[in-house]
């Protein structure tokens, strides 16, 4: 026998990093822990955390650990089966039927995590010979779920509701389903889709809608049930998506709509039905992170209130953070990778933790940092940030 050839793997990935690094696009990870009122340790350093999407300071909350902690002694870590098979517990069940309360639609499903429900429900809905209109800014799990359905993928221009309707109206006609996809709040953006204007645009075209709302739930609308309380239109969205992992501090999704759409997806979402059920402790704690999100609607106000503050101070200081006034997201675009990476390792050793946003995340040119608020950030520590982001703005 002859020797074995060597793999060529190495070489070949090794050549792709190092051109990936020169273009400032090289992704490495850093360790995070110990999170505690909007701070965490980095490495070694406890540093102020504005990278996190914990918007109302649940991650961390000790009554949403207990829960999970009570659930895990009587019922162990593993749901140890997929859902369909004998992994379905009832806490599952009570979950989704809380969320479906909170959000005003018939039912929800749970996922694991927000990434399979969009790659999960979207190729569900659409497949070939239909249509799927989809926001340029939409998040990458929205761009893989249109990828997988084998629908024809339009994308309109960034919450343009206009060039949307003239597409519908030049070629709905062509294609049996129209979906068209946008998120609540835009992640990297900050701004929110008018759900109020396009659910007449939708139902003129006989398109259905489906939101992405993983930034909004929790945070926007009267109650904290999102985008679509938010604009007034619970119950008029087909497909409304929402993440635990977020402003509710816990891990997972779910999809909510009617008793048709959740019964449709059991059955056809691949990814709802060839995955291990979340661990039961998880529903308990999210139960508990939604109790405390609703009696506790303090938390909403200070996240707001906390963005105003650092929007106020950037403008005043001549610069324009991107999206909507009393977002809690506050994006910065720098526009070249390198610079936006430069800024988040300085920030970094200024005591403050700030995302860093670059291509494929973001168009090529809007490289941004991207600064999340969050509901337990010491009001100080906000204004500290806007001082140390105002100086080094101006320095560079
Ligand atoms: C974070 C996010 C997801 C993914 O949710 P996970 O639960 O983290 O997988 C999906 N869509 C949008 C818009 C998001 O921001």
């Amino acid at each position: 026998m002859s020797p074995l050839p060597p793999s060529t793997m190495n070489a070949a990935l090794d050549e792709e990093l190092r051109a990936l690094d020169m273009a400032g696009l090289k992704r490495s990870l850093r360790q995070v822990h110990q999170r505690r009122a909007g701070t965490v340790r980095l490495n070694d350093e406890r540093v102020a955390d504005f990278a996190s999407n914990d918007y109302l300071g649940l991650a961390a909350d000790p009554r949403v650990a207990d829960a999970a902690r009570a659930v895990l002694q009587t019922e162990g870590t593993g749901a140890a089966a997929a859902r369909l098979i004998s992994g379905n517990h009832p806490l599952h069940e009570s979950l989704e039927y809380a969320l479906a309360r909170l959000k005003g639609c018939d039912r929800t499903l749970l996922f694991p995590s927000g990434y399979m429900v969009n790659v999960g429900a979207i190729p569900a809905l659409a497949d070939r010979g239909d249509v799927i209109y989809s926001d340029a800014l939409n998040h990458a799990s929205l761009i893989d779920g249109c990828r997988l359905s084998h629908a024809t993928v339009r994308v309109f221009p960034h919450n343009d509701l206009a060039a949307l309707e003239q597409m519908l109206e030049r070629e709905r006609h062509q294609y049996r389903r129209a979906l068209i996809v946008v998120e609540g709040v835009f992640s990297m953006d900050g701004d929110c889709c008018p759900l109020d204007q396009l659910v007449p645009i939708a139902r003129r075209h006989q398109a259905w809608t489906y939101v992405d709302d993983a930034h909004g739930t929790g945070v926007l609308g009267a109650t904290g049930a999102g985008s679509l309380e938010h604009f007034g239109v619970s119950g008029q969205i087909d497909v409304v998506v929402g993440t635990l992992g977020k402003a509710l501090g816990t891990a997972g999704a779910y999809v909510g709509g009617s008793r048709e759409l959740v019964e449709f997806l059991v059955t056809r979402a691949r990814s709802f039905i060839f995955t291990t059920g979340s661990p039961p402790a998880m529903a308990a704690a999210t139960l508990e992170a939604l109790r405390i999100a609703q009696s506790e609607g303090w938390r909403r106000e200070a996240v707001r209130e906390r963005a105003r503050h650092v929007r106020t101070r950037l403008r005043e200081a001549g610069f324009t953070p991107t999206g909507d006034d009393d977002s809690h997201i506050v994006p910065l675009v720098v526009g070249d990778p390198a610079r936006t990476m430069a800024m988040v390792t300085d920030l970094h050793h200024r005591g403050f933790l700030v995302g860093g946003v670059r291509p494929p995340t973001v168009p090529a040119g809007t490289s941004r940092l991207r600064l999340s608020m969050s509901a337990v950030h010491p009001l100080e520590l906000v204004d500290a940030l806007a001082t140390t982001l105002i100086e080094r703005l101006h320095g560079s």
